[in-house]
């Protein structure tokens, strides 16, 4: 989750949207609320036509939605394959990464990905051990969630849990109360370093994009080495983004002649999908832009050549 605005800072009154580009969105396959035939119908619905589903450290939304059994995309939407990793610069400095258009079925990456799960299983237990251990258990509110369809743990699940079990206000406050860094239930987990999260999206055939910079507000040094390992977009366009940081993030794009990207990074929280939507608006060009660079992006251990259109591509001509 990005944390911007920071606090003290407004959101602008009025958002350009609803967009019809979204590359960050998380279904319950990690830790959102929808499942991801919900969440591919809600985007459809409030306009969006290219979408990327980007859960933790899972493609398991992805696979799903593709299976040879499942019933078609909602007409008109093109659906991108698409991750969220976590990693840290300097020890503190956390930076997500987006991997797009990776293959689903690419065993080594499926196996880095399980560990990061298995860690995050980990984690999550020992954060539940301790809000016991501080007279705010959760165990009942967690049972009432039905965490099996979860393939990828993480805190906004714990969250929501405080918030049933009436012990934070709000998934945000949850966090800042308990969960966040420094709070009494904050636990941290191993992270990859961003060069490594960089090249195992690349090793699986992906393309890979800094997520919400304005978290990190990556100096040159910090830019200088996502790019030397493979960088390829930046997520200029982010919900609560207001026009001078997309400014200033579009220039440090074109400064290292990355592609814009952007999302709404919705998890389910903060109302419906359409909401979020309206909150940010990628420009339909950035789109293109995006969709050329996967296209062009070799495979690699793969020849190039011309591939069978997707299933995905192909609902909705
Ligand atoms: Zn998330
Ligand atoms: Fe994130
Ligand atoms: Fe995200």
């Amino acid at each position: 989750m990005g944390r911007y605005p920071p606090p003290g800072v407004e959101t602008p009154a009025r958002a350009a949207g609803p967009t019809t580009v979204d590359l960050h969105t998380h279904s319950r396959r990690s830790d959102g609320v929808l499942e991801p035939r919900a969440l591919v119908a809600a985007a459809a619905a409030a306009g969006v036509r290219l979408l990327a589903l980007t859960d933790h450290d899972t493609l398991a939304g992805v696979r799903e939605l593709r299976s040879a059994g499942a019933p078609p995309l909602p007409a008109g939407l093109e659906l991108v394959a698409g991750i969220e990793l976590s990693t840290t610069v300097d020890g503190d400095r956390e930076l997500h990464l987006l991997g797009y258009g990776l293959d689903p079925d690419n065993d080594r990456l499926e196996a880095r990905l399980a560990a990061f799960r298995a860690e995050r299983r980990r984690r999550f237990e020992r954060i539940v051990d301790r809000l016991r251990a501080i007279g705010c258990p959760v165990d009942e509110a967690l049972a009432g969630l039905d965490l099996a369809a979860t393939d990828a743990l993480g805190r906004p699940t714990i969250a929501r849990a405080l918030v049933a079990a009436g012990y934070a206000s709000s998934v945000a406050d949850a966090f800042e109360r308990f969960l966040g860094r420094g709070g009494p239930a904050y636990v941290p987990r191993p992270k990859l370093d961003p060069p490594a999260a960089i090249g195992l999206v690349r090793e699986a055939g992906g393309v890979a994009v800094l997520a919400h910079p304005a978290d990190v507000l990556p100096d040159e040094p910090l830019m200088d080495a996502l790019v030397e390992a493979g960088l390829a977009g930046l997520e200029v366009h982010y919900r609560g983004y207001p026009p001078e940081v997309v400014a200033t993030l579009a220039a440090i794009a074109r400064r290292h002649r990355l592609l814009a990207t952007g999302g709404t990074d919705f998890h389910g929280d903060d109302g419906p999908y359409e909401h979020a939507a309206r909150e940010v608006e990628v420009p339909a060009s950035a789109g293109r832009r995006f969709r050329a660079a996967l296209a062009a992006h070799p495979r690699p251990g793969r020849p190039r050549r011309k591939r069978a259109p997707d299933r995905a591509t192909l609902v909705g001509r």
